[in-house]
């Protein structure tokens, strides 16, 4: 069978499942070649591969082959990450790794972090980090706790941050995105003055609780370094000066978007991310590396590890002479080396591949856009920022988008699923793998044209 490229594959129900594997789980085991042939021909066929190049659903994945091949040494290794006495030679690479991005966005020589699974975990790992640092703030000042602790974060955000908010008992405050979906620092600066907060004020004083609300608790505010949804990149810059004032931490969302920082038609749009507090990307889904890994980054480590590291006598070795340990920068402790395949594909190949490989996702959006204009039964809902394209196929309801989604992942043409834009239903294509051409764009587009 060939895998260049890899079968599209498709889904399965369970029911379909549990007759096509029989059982395998068994009080002797069905031995090794017979789990595999059941891997092989049915299970594996029932998960779509992120990787096909057709597949331009949700956010896909695009690992490069250093960064898979690297996977398996990973998992053959049995490396603890969690702590530099334990993996030293393997947080060693891994913050080379951060070293790069942190170049990329402008972050000091002393910023640092740690991969963790996923945007969802390094969201609310430092909004857990950003919190803690605005409690030992306010307590250092002589300042009461607030009743209630909020954050900012446009409407367009991801729904990991409500996520954060559930988990860590906060309220999330949704700033109003304007009309191309992007958190502008004036909406940030509105919100803030409407909302009080109590900044730090003069020096030696008390501090004041501002604006009309009085003590809203707002210790952070969230930008969103392309959305999911649109790939839209709020306004960085502007965000950061708004919360300044306000002496409140800013994280950068940036999952999806942030590796634009590392293409020159697009890195003006990351202005700004320099001056956050901490920011976070996927290599997962953008930067060409396999499940799962997130980069989180602090400007000062010092403050994540204050909240993080946990403390108890069995771990008290850890923290001699520790020039780094991962687990006190992110939730959890024992930690998979899991930012070393992307390590390893950026060691293999230079960074330079790295900014041509998304300079090249983004020309296919771009020829994408003009493919849409051209064409009479489609339309762009906005311009593309990055490499994500929203449409509209004229005159197909909601029924329509789900039943060709059902069809082209049917036929192993491609995966492209439909998405709720202001309650209407579109479709979208997220354009991560260097390897979708605007050829593969032409062909889905193409079975667009009539009603299936
Ligand atoms: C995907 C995404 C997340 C969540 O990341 P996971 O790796 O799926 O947990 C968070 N924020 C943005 C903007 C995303 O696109």
């Amino acid at each position: 069978m060939s895998l260049d490229p890899v079968p599209l594959d498709g889904s399965a129900t369970p029911t379909e499942l549990a007759v096509r594997a029989g059982p395998t789980v068994t009080p002797d085991g069905i031995g090794g070649p017979a789990a595999l042939r059941v891997f092989d021909e049915v299970l594996s066929r029932a998960c779509i591969s992120a990787d096909h190049p057709r597949n331009l659903a949700f956010i896909p994945a695009a690992p490069t082959r250093a960064s898979i091949l690297f996977d398996l040494v990973v998992g053959a290794s049995s490396i603890y990450g969690g702590s530099w006495l334990e993996g030293a030679g393997a947080v060693h690479a891994e913050n080379e790794a951060l070293r790069w991005l942190s170049d990329l966005v402008g972050f000091p020589a002393e910023a640092g972090g740690a991969f963790v699974q996923g945007g969802t975990i390094g969201n609310l790992s430092a909004l857990v980090a950003a919190r803690h640092t605005a409690r030992a703030r306010r307590a250092a000042r002589g300042l009461p706790a607030p009743a209630r602790w909020s954050f900012l974060c446009g409407s367009e955000a991801h729904s990991s941050l409500r996520q954060a908010a559930e988990v860590m008992d906060v309220d999330p405050v949704f700033v109003a995105a304007d009309g191309d979906g992007r958190l502008t620092g004036q909406a940030v600066a509105a919100a803030l003055g409407a909302l009080g907060t109590r900044g730090p004020g003069p020096p030696g004083s008390r501090g004041a609780a501002t604006g009309t609300g009085g003590d809203s608790g707002v210790f952070a505010v969230v930008a969103t370094a392309g959305s999911t949804q649109f790939g839209v990149v709020d306004d960085i810059r502007g965000i950061v000066d708004a919360a300044r004032p306000h002496d409140l931490w800013v994280h950068v969302d940036g999952a999806y978007g942030l590796a634009g920082a590392a293409a020159p038609s697009t890195r003006h749009l990351f202005d700004g991310v320099g001056d956050a507090d901490s920011f976070i990307v996927d290599p997962h889904k953008w930067l060409f590396a396999p499940f799962d890994a997130c980069a989180l980054v602090y400007r000062d480590p010092a403050e994540a590890r204050a909240a993080h590291a946990q403390q108890a006598g069995y771990l008290e070795v850890l923290d001699r002479d520790s020039p780094w340990n991962p687990s006190d920068y992110q939730i959890g402790l024992s930690r998979r080396v899991r930012g070393l395949p992307f390590w390893f594909s950026l060691a293999t190949y230079g960074t330079r591949a790295y900014s041509r490989a998304v300079e090249g996702c983004l020309a296919t959006a771009r020829a994408a856009a003009d493919r849409i204009r051209e064409l009479p039964y489609v339309e762009l809902v906005r311009e593309p920022e990055l490499s994500v394209v929203v449409l509209r196929r004229l005159g197909w309801s909601a029924e329509d988008y789900h039943r060709w989604t059902t069809w082209l992942l049917g036929s192993g043409l491609g995966f492209v699923t439909p998405t709720v834009h202001n309650e209407e239903t579109v479709t979208r294509f997220a354009i991560v793998n260097p390897r979708t051409t605007p050829d593969d764009i032409d062909r889905i587009l193409a079975t667009m044209s009539d009603g299936r």
